[in-house]
């Protein structure tokens, strides 16, 4: 630990002006002359803002803060000048091979990107090694890297620990440490982890910690880590950049597959990720792109990391369009031609929304972001539009008959092309004795050919409901609407009414209800329709199809003390005494209050070191709707 300790941060800026610094070129940088020419190589025209502030300061010997969003390009305003320097030191001393920069980053694809960037800007320099180290893959060839020497060590902390303990990475020679998404590292729980790599790090270093936001445990490790760094922060700037155009899309759970799909038809993209709430999610919505004729893949946690390499190589070289992953697995990748990100899930928090939507709009790119919500979920639409100061407009589905208009030009589009380009004599004769022979016209062929072409897919869409089917009939005045939402009232296609054997009588909420079934039934809450609560019972809208298991969860359940005895209800009498929308407002008063706790999420309570550690623990830490399977989601 150094011992000259500033106790402050300088709050003001004494580096550069990041924002007045947008002319300079990487020429007036006093780079060395081999890292100048890679940069050329890899197309960097000027440095960004936070490059150009942060560079000179570095290169100069000083700690630095560095704060600005996701694609501002603070890798390399860390990277570079730690290469320049070495560049020029390897002249005078020969090369080291001794790890003389560290780089801590959150996740594995984070450090094995920040090493691609570091080998990219490194290319002309020789006899340089980065190597990456992150936890969940073999330790062997770790090992045989570390004993070869890397000049660069990027890793995760908990495995960069591991190799501490083991002797096998020698920090004794270290003069750069770089804490990258440090906020993130935070959030995932690995404070402990930083703070003790830190101590076990010679005492003369430079620290470099870059982060997206400043919570207060981040400004007390800067307080405790860095000599008198530099605060740098791009301001100005919305979190998610201007070039990245926000919608949503009003939506029920059932109808995100068919609602994704039409998106997929008519918008113009490149590539897209589409984030889910589970591993399970993204496995099972990948499938079923691929399965309508998308190329999708799934990547998350539980999936090798090799494999999960090969799939964001096989997105970037676009092989595949479309993928499918939970926040966690998709956390600061940087894929160029991800032109749009659909919120296919709703995201815990606005920060996770930030960091999402971050994926697209890349290097100076335009992107677009997509949210699917519920009517229910519409409240969280203040949040994001507060946290990336920019609207977010509302969109509204394709129609069916846009798309069937799209669909039958495409359909005639193929038959136009395969008679152009295709031998068809043989299957000419064909029809022609078959038209003969049965005496049926030859459209009526063609047509009866055209459905064996198209195979189990409908070729036309039907009219997809935004609102659930009671709220809609309210909406639409109809007085009973609500009242009647027992079985003869209609479902949301591929629902069924559930009943529970608690009521008014125990006074149960609806919030209640859901964050019952949603985190014991690991459903989300878009997949819970109405809800009726009668005296001794409740009616309840759940997916028809539910799994073994989440039978098993929910027969267990207890909501107030009180098992629910999940059951399907066996169609009785609605009561139609109760004044329609009667349970309408205690649910918006439950979710208001998960709506504190989506803006809670955003601040800094989470930091403290207790419940930062949270997220590692398997078990779900509050009683937030549908979280606890993604809670379990982090690697
Ligand atoms: P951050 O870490 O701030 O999220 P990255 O370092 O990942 O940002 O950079 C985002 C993208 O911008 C990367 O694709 C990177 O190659 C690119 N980039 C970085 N600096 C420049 C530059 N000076 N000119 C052009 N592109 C850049
Ligand atoms: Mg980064």
């Amino acid at each position: 630990m150094p011992e000259n300790l500033s106790p402050e941060i300088s709050e003001n800026l004494d580096a550069p002006a990041a924002d007045d610094a947008a002319e300079l070129l990487f020429t007036d940088l006093n780079l060395d002359a081999r890292v100048l020419a890679a940069l050329t190589d890899v197309g960097y025209e000027k440095p960004s803002p936070i490059q150009a502030a942060t560079i000179p300061v570095l290169l100069e010997g000083r700690d630095v803060v560095g704060l600005a969003q996701t694609g501002t390009g603070k890798t390399a305003a860390f990277a570079v000048p730690a290469l320049s320097k070495m560049a020029e030191l390897a002249d005078i001393n020969g090369v080291s091979k001794n790890t003389q920069v560290l780089v801590l980053a959150p996740t594995r694809e984070l450090a094995l990107q920040v090493a691609e960037a570091f080998t990219s800007y490194a290319r002309h320099m020789d006899g340089f090694t980065v190597l990456p180290v992150y936890g969940g893959s073999p330790y062997g060839p770790q090992l045989a890297g570390l004993r070869r020497g890397a000049q660069v060590v990027v890793g995760t902390p908990g495995r960069v620990i591991d190799h501490i303990s083991k002797g096998s990475l020698d920090l004794s020679a270290l003069e750069y440490v770089v804490l990258d998404e440090a906020d993130e590292m935070l959030r995932m729980g690995f404070a402990e982890d930083v703070e003790q790599i830190l101590s076990s790090t010679p005492a003369e270093k430079q620290v470099a910690l870059f982060s997206a936001t400043m919570p207060p445990a981040i400004r007390r490790i800067a307080k405790k880590y860095l000599n008198d760094p530099a605060e740098i922060a791009v301001k100005g700037k919305t979190t998610t950049g201007t070039n990245t155009r926000q919608r949503y899309l009003q939506v029920m759970g059932p109808h995100k597959l068919d609602a994704m799909t039409r998106i997929l038809e008519v918008e113009d993209y490149d590539g897209i990720i589409a984030f889910v709430r589970t591993k399970m999610a993204t496995e099972d919505l990948a499938d079923k792109l691929r399965s309508r004729g998308f190329s999708a893949a799934a990547i998350n946690g539980d999936i090798p990391q090799q494999q999960r390499e090969r799939t964001v190589e096989a997105l970037r070289e676009g092989k595949i369009d479309i993928l499918v992953a939970t926040d966690v697995a998709a956390r600061g990748l940087d894929v160029e031609r991800i032109s749009l990100v659909v919120n296919y899930d709703i995201p815990h928090d606005t920060e996770s929304y930030v960091h999402r939507i971050g994926r697209t709009g890349r290097a100076g790119r335009s992107g677009d972001a997509i949210l699917f919500m519920t009517p229910r979920e519409k409240y969280l639409l203040r949040s994001i539009e507060k946290a990336t100061r920019q609207p977010v407009e509302q969109m509204q589905l394709p129609s069916s008959e846009s798309i069937n208009e799209l669909r039958l030009n495409k359909f005639a589009e193929k038959i136009t092309k395969t008679l152009a380009s295709e031998d068809v004599a043989a299957f000419r004769d064909l029809i022609a004795s078959y038209e003969q022979e049965h005496n049926v016209p030859a459209a009526e062929i063609a047509a009866a050919l055209a459905v064996m072409a198209q195979g189990s897919n409908p070729l036309l869409v039907k009219d997809i409901p935004v609102a659930p089917a009671g709220q809609r009939e309210r909406s639409e005045g109809r007085k009973d609407a609500f009242g009647s939402r027992g079985p003869t009232r209609t479902l949301t296609e591929g629902n069924a009414t559930y009943r529970i054997a608690v009521g008014r009588r125990q006074r149960v909420m609806p919030g209640s209800i859901v964050g019952a079934i949603a985190n014991e039934g690991g459903l989300s809450s878009s997949q819970i329709g109405g809800i009726d609560i009668r005296a001794d019972h409740t009616l309840v809208e759940l997916p028809a199809e539910l799994s073994k298991d989440q039978w098993r969860a929910l027969s267990k359940t207890r909501i107030g003390g009180e098992l629910i005895h999940l059951e399907l209800d066996k169609g009785r009498k609605p009561n139609r005494e109760r004044p329609a929308g009667e349970f309408k407002k205690p649910f918006k008063k439950e979710f208001s209050k998960d709506s504190k706790d989506f803006k809670k999420r955003d601040g800094d309570t989470r930091f403290s070191s207790d419940s930062a550690r949270k997220p590692r623990s398997g078990k779900a830490a509050g009683a937030g709707l549908g979280r606890s399977n993604a809670q379990s989601d982090q690697w």
